[in-house]
């Protein structure tokens, strides 16, 4: 197969960016690989520089209202104890992202109405007011109002992935929504000036190669400032778990190589954004699996920082790379092999850099 030269993504008119993207997602040649994994990892040093920014990924509560045939959380999913921690737990959490070095605290949730639009802001205020953190919130599709109280209050990032943007699939695995479609959430985000993230699941049931180029082409289209791409790990309690594929030869895999070319493609048509190695890829392949990611253009990690007790019961999917791992101990393995990259670790909130 061939395929365009990945340096050039960027500066392709659309509808041949398009066709180099669609290749690669196909693309198999081990050798190839390397070589996009390359042009990527040198986007990513020239762009954003050596530093891996961390972010404290607090999980605040798993209640949700949503019945997302992919995700463990769903509320369908009666034998999962729910929890919600208190403002002091979280504040005590945001503390600890603090005190490790982490420059920004992710707080993060099923989608409910278990955190009030006020106690969120109140949260904010207190975290701004107490440590130098940047604020990230993903909680879902809420109101504006709620996003643009939250904002306010000194919020500086909404994470809402739009999951595919293969319109009837999301429908279908997805159908609880507030807005038409996430890419309208997006906009409002971007529009009340959060740095806004939005990512994809890759290898979901019904999910072709062609879908994902889609998925890249919108990443640029709507500058987003951070991408996630994860493969998605199916749930044993959820409608997913052993769904066959209806694509045949179209579909997309749910392996480490697709979600890393997600990565390294992201990067390509995205120089400047902040990309993280998820938690997805280091739980598929527990070895290297961050790395992999590292090296291919990402530079964000987020170490876990959820309370023992409660960080079990987020269970979007069996196993996660850090269910058995503490905060302080999670996070300096995680520093550890970062250096051993020769990478950097950020210092400060590694917000993205625009130039
Ligand atoms: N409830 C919020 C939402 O859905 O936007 C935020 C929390 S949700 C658990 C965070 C992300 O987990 C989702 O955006 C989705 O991409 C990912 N996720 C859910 N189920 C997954 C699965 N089975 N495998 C991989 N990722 C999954
Ligand atoms: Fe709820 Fe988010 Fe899971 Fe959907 S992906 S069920 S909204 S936690």
């Amino acid at each position: 197969m061939s395929a365009e030269l990945p340096v050039s993504l960027s500066e392709l008119p659309p509808d041949r960016r398009r066709a180099a993207i669609l290749a690669w997602l196909r693309e198999t040649d081990p050798q190839r690989l390397a070589a996009l994994f390359a042009a990527a990892d040198r986007v990513r040093r020239a762009r954003v520089g050596d530093a891996v920014h961390l972010r404290g990924l607090v999980e605040i509560s798993n209640i949700c209202r949503c019945d997302c045939l992919y995700c463990g959380l769903r509320a369908s999913n009666a034998a999962l104890p729910r929890y919600r921690m208190t403002s002091e737990e979280i504040l005590g959490c945001a503390a600890q992202a603090a005190a490790l070095g982490y420059g920004t605290v992710v707080l993060q949730a099923g989608e409910s109405e278990a955190f009030g639009v006020e106690e969120i802001a109140a949260l904010v205020r207190r975290i701004k007011a107490e440590t130098p953190l940047a604020v990230t919130l993903g909680l879902g599709e809420r109101p504006p109002e709620d996003w643009a109280a939250w904002k306010a209050a000194g919020a500086d990032r909404y994470l809402l992935r739009h999951e595919t943007s293969d319109t009837a699939l999301l429908r279908r695995l997805r159908p609880a929504h507030r807005y038409p479609s996430r890419i309208d959430a997006l906009r409002v985000l971007l529009s009340l000036g959060y740095e806004t993230g939005s990512g994809i699941m890759v290898g979901l049931p019904g999910q072709s190669y062609a879908s994902i180029a889609e998925d890249i082409m919108l990443f640029a289209d709507l500058d987003l400032d951070m991408i996630g791409v994860g493969p998605y790990i199916p749930h044993p309690a959820t409608p997913l778990a052993g769904a066959a594929s209806e694509l045949g030869a179209e579909q997309a895999p749910a392996t480490e190589t697709m979600a890393i070319k997600g990565v390294a493609l992201a990067r390509l048509v995205c120089p400047q954004a902040n990309i993280p190695a998820t938690t997805a890829v280091a739980t598929i392949n527990r070895v290297d699996g961050r790395e992999s990611a590292l090296l291919a253009g990402a530079n964000v990690v987020m170490p876990n920082l959820t309370p023992a007790r409660y960080r079990r019961l987020y269970e979007i999917y069996p196993e996660k790379a850090c269910d058995h791992e503490t905060a302080e101990h999670g996070g300096e393995a995680i520093k550890a092999r970062i250096r051993a990259l020769g990478r950097a670790i950020g210092t400060g909130p590694g917000a993205r850099v625009r130039r």
